[in-house]
């Protein structure tokens, strides 16, 4: 393995001391959501000690405080992912919202009955719903492009499906469901050689790799904060400033206003005018706090040695008899998906737990998935920067122990 301080970097998360069923926690569910390291608690914890007022409002000392802070986040997201102005960051709850703010505002101003939106067949729920329900609303229609048996986008097929009536397609950048990392780059070239724009679904992606929107030229990345070792409630929604611009506000209220009468509402400027209502304030600080601490890793660091985790624990199951990996993309972050011969994925799930493992049993808010390989749910281990090799063996000798008991 290559030098990559996971011990320093387990110090700084409390909550991987925690026994579970007096055995030491082994949490392989970070897919789902990451544990938080002090730098983000103790950020969190400062500002409602020392910091808390409504941000942009007030003129009094902790309100101007707050939102300094507030702005001074939105900064760190920005240059985290290289857009080119702070314009362009929507702070919302999550990719879900962020999602949706885009169907319902570029949607449903952009589309009409026929046209047509163009997803993938790995899409987690949030990025399949929106979108029906947009097509709902305006007569538009869903278009699916296909996968192979390894998990992979067959681009061929995907490129057939771009034609004159597509107006948006919607990707993820890595699935959930299967680990599988999309060659996003290609398919961007591929739309915008049509002038079609794309949305990257970046909710895995994110926590995984360095990302640039600019090189990436994708027109909407959305993303949590949660999944970022950031708190949960605070998401980013990525727009081109263009493209932001010339869209309808999503909600309206506070904050995304700059003048309202009875008859007539003037909207605030980028990126208020997305972001009515109070945020959560001390989230968006702390989603800042786990910023500055990936920073100080370095997301190319992080990457590696995920890579390695993920090989580790491949090659650990592939030795397993009557173990099913779903999910062999060529291109993989760091998801192991799996189903195990007579036994159910909850029941592994629960076994697990037994032995201090957390992983996740099920259909992973990703259905059409599980219809395709033909399974009711899956079992996945899924790895963050705080996982190591001790931790994986203890998932595979669980795993043994459960075939010999059961299988
Ligand atoms: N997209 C993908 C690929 C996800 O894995 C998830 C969450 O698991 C989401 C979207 C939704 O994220 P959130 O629930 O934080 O809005």
């Amino acid at each position: 393995m290559t030098h990559f301080p996971v011990e320093k970097i387990r110090l700084d998360f409390p909550i991987l001391e925690e026994k579970i069923r007096n055995k030491p926690l082994v949490y392989l569910d970070n897919a789902a959501s990451c544990q938080k390291p002090n730098a983000v608690i103790d950020t969190i914890s400062h500002v409602y000690r020392h910091d808390y007022a409504n941000v942009h409002r007030g003129v009094h000392t902790l309100s101007v405080r707050s939102t300094d802070k507030f702005e001074s986040a939105r900064e760190k997201i920005r240059a985290f992912i290289n857009a080119d102005s702070t314009k362009e960051i929507i702070i919302t709850k999550g990719t879900t919202e962020s999602i949706n703010l885009v169907a319902q505002t570029y949607g449903k101003a952009n589309l009409k009955p026929g046209d047509e939106i163009l997803i993938t067949a790995m899409e987690h729920h949030s990025n399949i719903v929106p979108w029906q329900m947009l097509c709902e609303q305006t007569g538009a229609i869903l278009k699916v492009a296909p996968i192979n048996q390894q998990g992979e986008l067959i681009v061929t097929e995907f490129e057939k499906l771009l034609g004159d009536k597509t107006r948006l397609v919607a990707v993820v950048h890595m699935s959930n469901a299967l680990g599988t990392i999309n060659p996003v780059k290609n398919i961007i070239d591929l739309a915008h050689s049509r002038s079609i724009p794309v949305l990257l679904d970046g909710a895995q992606a994110i926590p995984h790799m360095a990302v640039d929107v600019q090189a990436l030229d994708c027109d909407f990345y959305a993303f949590s904060g949660h999944k970022l070792y950031g708190p949960s409630g605070v998401g980013i929604l990525y727009g081109k400033r263009a493209l932001l611009e010339a869209m309808p506000p999503y909600q309206g209220g506070g904050d995304m206003i700059r003048k309202v009468t009875f008859e007539e509402t003037e909207y605030n400027s980028l990126p208020y005018k997305f972001e009515a209502g109070t945020p959560s304030i001390a989230d968006v600080i702390g989603l800042g706090a786990a910023i500055d601490y990936l920073n100080d890793i370095g997301m190319d660091a992080i990457a590696a040695y995920e890579a390695e985790l993920l090989d580790y624990a491949t090659e650990k199951a592939r030795q397993i008899k009557g173990l099913r990996i779903i999910g062999e993309a060529a291109e993989k972050g760091a998801i192991l998906s799996f189903v195990l011969d007579r036994i159910h994925p909850h029941d592994i799930g629960t076994m697990l737990d037994s032995l201090g493992v957390a992983i996740r049993a099920g259909h992973h808010c990703a259905m059409p998935v599980m219809d395709f390989y033909e399974v009711p749910a899956t079992a996945r281990a899924s790895f963050a920067m705080y996982n190591t090799q001790q931790e994986i063996d203890v998932l595979m000798n669980g795993i043994e122990s459960l075939i010999e008991v059961f299988g």
